[in-house]
């Protein structure tokens, strides 16, 4: 079958590579790879420090699930290292919060997680001695982990090509539709037929269709890495820190400012005094630049899938994006390849937002 994908983020290149291995003639249409959102992500794989919960809690943890398997793929694929590192230490700021993050733990070790080592006060130190000790303590979940997102991008652009995908750097400018079947997709150059369209176009999904997604804009800064930084990622409410294998993340801002791409004094000043607040030890760190994304947002939180005849969207991953790539892809393939519907589809279906 040929199958056009449109965006060049993590989702769609997830979702390109699938129907590529089952033995599909993909066409992926990028207007820019530079602005996905997917290579500025910190690239956190973190349902539970994320404090996730119901429907949003599920999908995440399956597609957690699939993520080792997801990156071998890309890896062998790609002939690309990419990295990873595993556990994602969740701290507490004071003691409300302490006691918000041990329930959170219970609930999660109940069916969610087999490992939350919980460290209280002094026994944080233990774990990563240079964090501040006004911090009261904090859970590392081992399940969690971070993958560098712009080697992940380069690696599934890599692999794309090598299985024999095609390329166009153009965007798409209108999606002709017959009521639930597309025709086609204008583009800058002519139009682009197939016989099954899939749109991953993350934050900009609304000019191609009537879907409630705004971009919810993300300042995210990136710093030396001092030879005694953290050893894993450290998530704090206002702040993360994600040591890389060539610098340190701190994260991010959360932002309804449309698609202003400026990076910010504010957003400078936030992120580096929220970061030293959390590691202190982190001011002589080299400062390397500031950069901005924009999040695929939806008025709930969560992603919005819908299909018709010949086509499938899936968008709106919010600040999940990364480690919602291969439960999406997947689904995506079980639909055009097996027909059939995940549960997924109208848990996140836009039909949710007339409702109410
Ligand atoms: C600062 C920041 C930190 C984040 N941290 C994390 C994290 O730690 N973990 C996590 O899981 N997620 C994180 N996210 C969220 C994550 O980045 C997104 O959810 C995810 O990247 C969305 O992927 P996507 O492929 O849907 O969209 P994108 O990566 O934004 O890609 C969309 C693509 O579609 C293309 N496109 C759009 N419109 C058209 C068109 N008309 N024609 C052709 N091409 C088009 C764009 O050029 C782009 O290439 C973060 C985001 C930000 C901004």
């Amino acid at each position: 079958m040929r199958v056009a994908v449109v965006g060049g983020g993590v989702v769609g290149l997830a979702c390109a590579l699938e129907l590529l291995r089952a033995g599909h003639e993909v066409t992926l249409l990028v207007r820019n790879e530079k602005e996905a959102a997917s290579r500025v992500a910190g690239g956190m794989l973190a349902p539970f420090s994320e404090g996730l919960t119901d429907e949003l809690l599920e999908f995440s943890v399956e597609s957690l699930g699939l993520w080792r398997e997801f990156l071998e793929t890309v890896k062998e694929l790609s002939n690309r290292s990419v990295f990873f590192s595993k556990g994602i230490l969740r701290v507490a700021k004071d003691e409300r919060e302490l006691d918000e993050l041990k329930k959170l733990r219970s609930y999660y070790l109940k069916r969610f997680c087999s490992s939350a080592e919980l460290a209280e006060g002094e026994e944080l130190g233990k774990l990563y001695p240079k964090l501040s000790e006004k911090l009261a303590g904090g859970v590392f979940y081992e399940e969690e982990g971070n993958v560098d997102t712009e080697e992940l991008t380069e690696a599934l652009f890599t692999a794309f090509l090598r299985l024999g995908g095609e390329l166009r750097r153009e965007g798409a400018l209108r999606v002709n539709r017959d009521g639930e079947r597309v025709l086609s997709v204008k583009t800058h150059s002519g139009k682009l037929e197939a016989d099954y369209f899939v749109f991953a176009a993350g934050a900009w999904t609304k000019e191609l269709f009537d879907v409630p997604v705004f971009p919810v804009k993300g300042q995210i800064a990136r710093a030396e890495l001092p030879p005694d930084g953290p050893p894993f990622v450290v998530y704090a409410r206002d702040a993360y820190l994600i040591p890389r294998e060539k610098d340190l993340l701190l994260g991010a801002t959360t932002e309804r400012a449309g698609f202003d791409a400026r990076p910010t004094v504010k957003g400078a000043s936030a992120l580096t005094g929220n970061a030293l607040s959390v590691l202190p030890a982190l001011e002589e760190a080299e400062f390397y630049e500031l950069r901005v994304g924009f999040r695929p947002g939806t008025p709930d939180g969560k992603p919005v899938f819908y299909f018709g005849e010949n086509f499938a969207l899936v968008s709106g991953h919010y600040r999940n994006g990364i480690l919602h790539a291969p439960l999406t892809a997947r689904l995506v393939f079980l639909l055009i390849e097996r027909r059939e519907v995940s549960p997924y589809f109208q848990k996140f279906s836009p039909y949710r937002f007339r409702r109410t």
